[in-house]
């Protein structure tokens, strides 16, 4: 039996073709559930006959929302949901100005990389999510929204490029019209820097955007803040890195930096960076440390504003990300799937 998120529209009409069912019936069976929500089987215009021919090779699975926090402070929501085998997961609903919103979610259980500063690398790796899982927590989000849904980040618990095939599955899935219809432009993957699976990406060519955490100028910090920097170095990084980006011509590369008071925002900092990434068309984020532990702050205003003002001799644009939330531990880093 086949879940019927884990495959593609293609894929479905493929499967069902030797049950006499056309490519146009598969693609409305795909939208009931996927685009309308629909959690029955009266397919218009189906006969009974097919659906239970149907219901004999596919099933439709979905996962429990264990708990929903809205913050107080800026309407980001956070969704803490139960997979079958008892594990948990969040996923973040993010307003977008005010006619939208993005979501941000997960495609692990945990994560094996342990960068220093988050709550998820804490917990350590228990497993990849299926394609379904991933899907589940943009459709039903989607479902219970009041405005729709127009981007997807994987910026939550785990790594993507770890969970490559699935994530990349369920990106399509996404972008497809049957599916949930989002821009390819508007489904962001992040990675800390697997660089294997970036040149992987490169040459797929992928509709997606790719995000790279660079969160520290040199080897020897960033071993100290995310120990992938042991594997995979940053100057391997960076070139994996300029050949995507020689491959985007139309793109920035974004860059995502956790920047941490008295540890990575310093002159010397800025002044390593500008030389890393000369040439690179970047767009360089900047997201302030979100440590609950408090053995990592935040840098003031002052400290961040003297690193932005010494990276403007990068010539690129550098955003201050803004990342919301914060009351109910949905900001960046701070996803630890407990309802607490
Ligand atoms: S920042 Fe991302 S890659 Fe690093 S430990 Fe957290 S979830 Fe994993």
């Amino acid at each position: 039996m086949k879940v019927l998120t884990d495959m593609l529209p293609a894929e479905l009409a493929e499967l069902l073709a030797p049950l006499g069912i056309t490519v146009s019936e598969s693609r409305r069976i795909f939208a009931h559930h996927v685009q309308h929500g629909q959690r029955n089987w009266q397919v218009r215009d189906l006969a009974r006959g097919k659906i239970e021919r149907i219901r004999q090779v596919v099933e439709t699975a979905t996962l429990e929302v264990a708990d929903r926090r809205t913050s107080a402070i800026d309407g980001f929501k956070k969704y803490l949901f139960r997979l079958h085998d008892g594990h948990l997961i969040e996923a973040v609903r993010i307003p977008l100005l005010a006619d939208k919103y993005s979501v941000c979610i997960s495609s692990q259980v945990g994560c094996a990389l342990a960068c220093v500063f988050c709550a998820t690398g804490r917990l350590g790796f228990h497993r990849n999510l299926d394609t379904w899982e991933i899907v589940e927590q943009v459709r039903i989000i989607r479902e219970e929204a009041d405005r729709p849904v127009r981007g997807v980040v994987f910026m939550g618990m785990g790594e993507p490029l770890l969970n490559y095939e699935n994530v990349v599955r369920a990106g399509r899935l996404f972008a497809d019209p049957s599916g949930l219809a989002i821009a390819g432009r508007a489904i962001t993957i992040s990675t800390a820097g697997v660089v294997p699976a970036i040149r992987r990406f490169t040459a797929d060519a992928l509709p997606f955007r790719l995000a790279v955490s660079l969160t520290a100028g040199t080897t020897t910090k960033r071993k100290s803040l995310m120990p992938v920097e042991n594997t995979w170095p940053i100057g391997e990084l960076i070139d994996a890195v300029r050949e995507y980006s020689r491959a985007r011509k139309d793109e920035r590369v974004m860059l995502e930096y956790v920047a941490i008071s008295g540890v990575n925002c310093g002159a010397d900092d800025a002044a390593q960076l500008v030389e890393l990434l000369r040439g690179i068309p970047v767009r360089f984020n900047l997201i302030e440390v979100n440590d609950h532990t408090r053995a990592f702050l935040p840098p003031d205003e002052h400290e961040l504003n003297s690193f932005r003002d010494a990276l403007q001799a990068l010539g690129q644009p550098i955003v201050r990300r803004y990342s919301g939330g914060k009351d109910v531990q949905a900001g960046c880093g701070m996803l630890a799937a407990t309802a607490g």
